[in-house]
């Protein structure tokens, strides 16, 4: 087989036995250009991913100038992050319906509400509150309860009999006079300094009686009026667990009004009328 290797001119009858070798040289020359082809290729490919990646460098600077516009945008929110209470309503701090009544807040001897209106049960609320009360009423009624209005407005006098009533009690049962002071103040407001003499709450209960637990415990009223009471602008002043900040107990009977908004606001988001109050001061 030594001959096909020796070179052999077409024609000739080794020739013929050479066209293998033509064919093999075909495909070599053939190769070689595809070979050249494709080297030409990678070349032209390394040099246009040379010249893309100069242009690259181009474009990365070029988006790099676009990248502090995105940060900027990114700390533009942080920048319109004073807005961290969306939604906060636009409420008048200084308004009669939003104002902060307790130990530290007192309306003082001698606040008396404007005018009052008649609420039923031989109660009475400031006239601006009473007809929101009076439809909340006629609404838990319409939904199958009864309601009795144990407490509106409290002159500063009755307030004062009252908060002495618990002192008394207490003194008797063997308390000093700083520990009566400290258990009554739980649940009786300090004279001067009680919402009711505002005229803008209510003790709303579902019958006239004296045992609270069952309203503590939850009662279908008590429900009713956590869900409903904000629709009438009032909300639970003394929530469950608020205590540290109120300083006065769960009162899920007491209602005071706030306005609509407002009332919505703190009843969706669990807060008390100090906790809403402290939301404008970070402002
Ligand atoms: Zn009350």
């Amino acid at each position: 087989m030594s001959g096909t290797k020796t070179p052999v001119r077409p024609g000739t009858k080794a020739g013929r036995k050479k066209r293998p070798a033509r064919r093999r040289r075909r495909p070599t020359i053939l190769s070689r250009l595809l070979g050249l082809t494709l080297a030409l290729a990678v070349v032209t490919g390394v040099l246009y991913a040379l010249l893309h990646l100069v242009g690259w460098g181009r474009e990365t600077t070029a988006q790099a100038t676009p990248r502090p516009t995105v940060q900027a945008a990114a700390t533009a929110v942080p920048t319109a992050t004073p807005e961290p209470t969306p939604g906060l309503p636009a409420a008048d701090l200084d308004s009669w319906m939003l104002r902060l009544i307790d130990y530290d807040h007192p309306l003082g001897e001698d606040f008396v509400p404007e005018e009052l209106a008649d609420v039923g049960d031989g109660q009475q609320l400031d006239s601006r509150v009473a007809p929101m009360l009076l439809k909340l009423m006629e609404d838990a009624h319409a939904a199958g309860y009864t309601t009795y209005v144990c407490s509106g407005y409290r002159d500063y006098d009755t307030q004062y009999s009252i908060y002495q009533r618990h002192i008394d009690q207490y003194t008797a049962e063997g308390m000093t006079e700083a520990e009566a002071h400290a258990k009554t103040r739980l649940a009786v407001n300090y004279p001067g300094s009680s919402e009711h003499q505002s005229g803008l709450c209510v003790d709303l209960l579902e019958y006239n009686g004296q045992d609270m637990e069952p309203y503590i415990g939850g009662s279908g009223l008590m429900l009713w009026l956590e869900q409903h009471c904000a629709q009438y602008g009032f909300v639970v002043r003394y929530p469950d667990g608020k205590t540290d900040i109120t300083g006065v107990e769960y009162e899920p009977w007491h209602l005071r009004y706030v306005g609509g908004q407002v009332s919505s606001y703190i009843m969706e988001h669990g807060l008390c009328l100090e906790e809403f109050l402290d939301l404008y001061k970070e402002g």
